[in-house]
């Protein structure tokens, strides 16, 4: 509640005698940087440093939570709302400006120069998780899915040794040099870095997905997102143990088994008679459906985009209850709303919560060239041997012929390029840069 007002505390900070400028922040203060322009409450856009952002935003849906306080819960909603439908990149990265890490205008999300923050989307994932809990809508999940599986997984590298602290949807490693406005995207993941927030800040969410997964409320458990896996829980009642089995996001089966933990050290009074188990349906799901030990179920209540099982559904009790939950998620095209410019005339491929990027090392040099044919069916197929084992999707497109006899060629000339058919790979973005460095786009030039 102090932020916004007078006497601003950032300023009088800083004057101080003793002041130590640990940060090197802009002085004088600039106010939106440090989200200090206007009461936390009458915010509508997100500004500022992106992770700061997040971080305030958290503090503020805990402090809603907490007090009840309406107030600063719809000023949340607010902030949430400007970040999905104005200011968010397709893979849940946040902050476009790699001047001062930060929030930018509307609509202005360019692909090669962003910062998207490895930290911006972990806080991204933070505030949305708070939000699912005080509202039990999965929508909030969605978003915290879009930026945990694609920004903050591509934020280290696959053998976990390396990492992105910024993350360009579109890199041509050439062009990425130090003193230009590029000087800040690393077309390879780094080893460490002078202020190292990043690398830590992944492994403490990936060591706590658990968190991110499941979430519980008094009458019982949800479960958020899908991952192989083992969960103890005393929210369906007793202690239970959950055996999952999936391969999500590259298949839509997910089994899971329930079962008491009798020799639990942790005893629970709570009894399982009124507890539900919750399960999102993915706004990306087609044809999702539900099994209960061997049985379809149709009839069960859905609720801010979670499937509601009660005791009613199951046989008898939790305990001994095999679920079965199947759906579609086919990979098809995505399109930019028209008032981001950075994305005019383009299009992306997304299956599920991963977006895709074609690299350099499936589809040569000079993936700008490339333009994708969105009337041509895609197809997809998995494949054991690349990036460990993934779906691989491939589309249709044109490129340029024998590019190599540009090569002494002027730089204008008055005959466009001759184009000629062009096969396009594609892999998910979580997985980029780990076969060597080399271009990557996410979006490419679409024609039909
Ligand atoms: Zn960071």
């Amino acid at each position: 509640d102090r932020r916004g007002t007078e006497p601003n505390y950032l300023f009088n900070e800083s004057k101080n005698e003793d002041f130590i400028d640990v940060w090197h922040d802009p002085n004088p203060y600039i106010n939106e940087y440090g989200q200090n322009h206007l009461p936390v409450r009458k915010q509508k856009t997100a500004e500022g440093h992106a992770v700061r952002a997040t971080y305030l935003y958290c503090a503020m849906a805990d402090i809603a939570q907490k007090y009840q306080d309406e107030s600063l819960f719809e000023a949340c909603e607010n902030l949430y709302n400007n970040i999905i439908n104005k200011r968010m990149y397709i893979t849940g990265g946040i902050g476009s400006s790699g001047v001062m890490e930060r929030f930018t205008t509307d609509y202005d999300l360019p692909n090669d120069t962003n910062y998207s923050e490895s930290c911006a989307s972990i806080g991204l994932a933070l505030f949305c998780r708070r939000m699912a809990q005080i509202t039990g809508d999965s929508k909030y999940i969605d978003t915290m899915e879009l930026a945990l599986m694609n920004t903050v997984l591509a934020g280290i590298a696959m053998d976990g040794k390396s990492f992105f602290y910024v993350n360009p949807l579109e890199v041509w490693p050439d062009n990425c040099i130090p003193a230009t406005d590029k000087n800040h995207v690393k077309p390879v993941r780094q080893k460490w870095f002078g202020c190292a927030c990043c690398p830590p800040n992944i492994a403490r969410t990936l060591s706590s997905l658990g968190e991110y997964l499941f979430m519980q409320s008094d009458d019982g458990l949800f479960i958020n997102m899908f991952a192989g896996g083992e969960y103890k829980t005393t929210a369906l009642g007793g202690f239970k143990k959950l055996d999952i089995q999936t391969k999500f996001p590259f298949d839509g089966k997910i089994s899971i088994s329930i079962s008491d933990i009798p020799d639990a050290v942790v005893k629970t009074e709570n009894s399982e008679a009124n507890k539900k188990l919750y399960i999102r349906i993915p706004s990306y799901a087609h044809n999702f459906t539900i099994k209960i030990n061997g049985s379809d179920i149709t009839d069960y209540r859905t609720e801010n985009g979670y499937a509601v099982l009660s005791k009613a559904d199951i046989a008898s009790a939790w305990r001994g209850t095999d679920i079965e939950i199947n759906f579609e998620m086919p990979a098809h095209f995505v399109y930019a709303n028209p008032k981001v410019r950075a994305d005019a005339g383009k299009a992306a491929i997304k299956k599920g919560p991963l977006v895709y990027c074609a690299e350099q090392v499936d589809n040569g040099e000079n993936i700008s060239s490339i333009m994708v044919d969105i009337t041509k069916p895609i197809s997809e197929y998995w494949d054991e041997n690349t990036l460990g084992g993934i779906t691989v999707i491939k589309a249709h497109g044109k490129t340029i012929k024998n590019p190599e006899q540009y090569d002494d060629k002027a730089l204008y000339s008055d005959t466009p390029a001759e184009l000629g058919y062009k096969e396009i790979t594609y892999v998910p973005y979580a997985n980029w840069g780990n076969r060597g460095a080399g271009e990557m786009y996410t979006w490419l030039r679409r024609f039909c």
